[in-house]
């Protein structure tokens, strides 16, 4: 056995980021930049009104207030995309719009609510004072033209889409999302709801995994369920390689006679066959093939996903340029609520926990059901991994990691 750490070394080494492409800005959210981001224009490009009011000289409305307003000439009306025609003269006031070009000649907005329109019309009576600045958004005030808005390696959220619009970029180099293949394998499986003959079980894992890649931000691909027979699990993996940036398998990377995705994958490229020490999912098969991820995952339902969890994720989003710190779902340190039991067997085990924030400020973790591999349902009410280090077990009110799943 390999400790964890040795395993996810030798995953990571065998997915480098792959090639930049680029993107229209609107199929790049979740991507990660390949470029540094310099803005072409400022943002926002003209000083203009942050509120609703009157462009003013303040200087016309020193000592002004409810008592004895300060009356201005109305020299016009200037709405959000329109652009002032005249300087704002002294003891004159323009009505302004918010996001309305800010006007030559005046240097303050007074806000709507401490005006009252008099003479008809005609002009205004300002209440309160004005003071040079108030409520202009200088030109570029959120973005200079010629600045570095983003680093290469920036994960784009939804923000940063909209900041890239808003300097007129429509398009972005990214690394981009990864392709990923999904193959089960097993001559007990079962695509989809027809009836079971003896021995057979659905294929559960494609379902599980194509959800968590779809969470981890690549483009999943389904590439059905195959029998224990090596031809046609090489004959998979060679068609899923031609179309895909890595694969997932699962199933047949055990000890068992008719586990054929390691031997196969042994011959189709470079193959590292570990055995973990971790509980659940201890085997785990690793390759590249042209330089392609291939992982193949163990069979149990929960270990496909721990796999995953541990493995595949991170290794997917370093091939899809995701910095270092954000490869892995966050961990918390939470408190056992109940004893995290097991016995000492060299291995870390991977106890599938509720995850709850209290009032006390701090994370509780308690058991979310039976802890074999097999027991997906409990792995579906999970949404913690407590990392439970060799020994026996966390007793009940001691602090425990766990990994975050959801
Ligand atoms: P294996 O890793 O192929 O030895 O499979 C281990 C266990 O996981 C066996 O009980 C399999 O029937 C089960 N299993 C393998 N693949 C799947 C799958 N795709 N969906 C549900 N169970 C599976
Ligand atoms: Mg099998």
């Amino acid at each position: 056995m390999i400790p964890l750490e040795e395993a996810r070394r030798r995953v990571l080494n065998g997915c480098r980021p792959m090639a930049p492409r680029e993107l229209p800005i609107d199929e790049a959210l979740g991507c990660v930049t390949a470029e540094a981001i310099v803005a072409g224009e400022a943002v926002p490009p003209f000083a203009n009104t942050a509120m609703d009011g009157y462009a003013v000289h303040a200087a016309d409305t020193t000592g002004a207030s409810a008592e004895h307003p300060v009356k201005l000439r109305l020299c016009g009306t200037l709405a959000a995309g329109g652009a002032p025609d005249r300087p704002v003269g002294p003891g004159e006031a323009l009505r302004i719009m918010t996001g309305a070009p800010f006007p030559a000649g005046a240097d303050a907005v007074v806000i709507v609510e401490v005006t009252q329109p008099a003479d008809g019309g005609e002009s205004v009576l300002v209440q309160q004072p004005a003071h040079p600045g108030d409520h202009i958004r200088p030109a570029g005030e959120d973005i200079a033209a010629g600045q570095e808005v983003f680093p290469a390696g920036t994960v784009l959220g939804p923000g940063h889409l909209g900041v890239l619009a808003s300097i007129g970029r429509e398009k972005v180099a990214v690394v981009g999302r990864a392709r990923v293949g999904v193959l089960s394998t097993g001559d007990e499986l079962v695509e989809g709801a027809g009836a079971l003959r003896p021995g057979q079980i659905r294929d559960s894992n494609r379902h599980t995994l194509l959800a968590l890649l779809r969470q981890a931000g690549c483009d999943g691909v389904d590439l059905g369920v195959v029998g224990d027979s090596e031809e046609v699990i090489r004959g998979a993996m060679v068609r899923g390689i031609a179309t895909c940036d890595a694969l997932l398998t699962s199933g047949g990377v055990s000890m068992g006679e008719f586990d054929y995705v390691k031997k196969v994958l042994d011959e189709l490229g470079e193959m590292t066959w570990m055995q973990v020490a971790i509980r659940p999912a201890k085997p785990l098969a690793f390759g590249t093939v042209d330089g392609r991820p291939v992982f193949g995952l163990p069979g149990n339902p929960v270990s496909s996903m721990v796999s995953f969890e541990l493995f595949a994720r991170p290794g997917l989003r370093r091939l899809m340029g995701y910095p270092v710190d954000t490869l892995d779902r966050p961990r918390v340190q939470a408190v056992a609520d109940e004893r995290l039991g097991r016995r000492p067997d060299g291995k870390l085990h991977l106890t599938r926990v509720v995850v709850t924030y209290e009032h006390d400020g701090r994370y509780h973790a308690s058991s979310s059901g039976g802890q074999a591999s097999n027991l997906l349902r409990a792995m579906a009410l999970a949404n913690g991994l407590a990392l439970v280090p060799d020994g026996d077990g966390i007793p009940a009110g001691a602090g425990v990691e766990v990994l975050l799943l959801s």
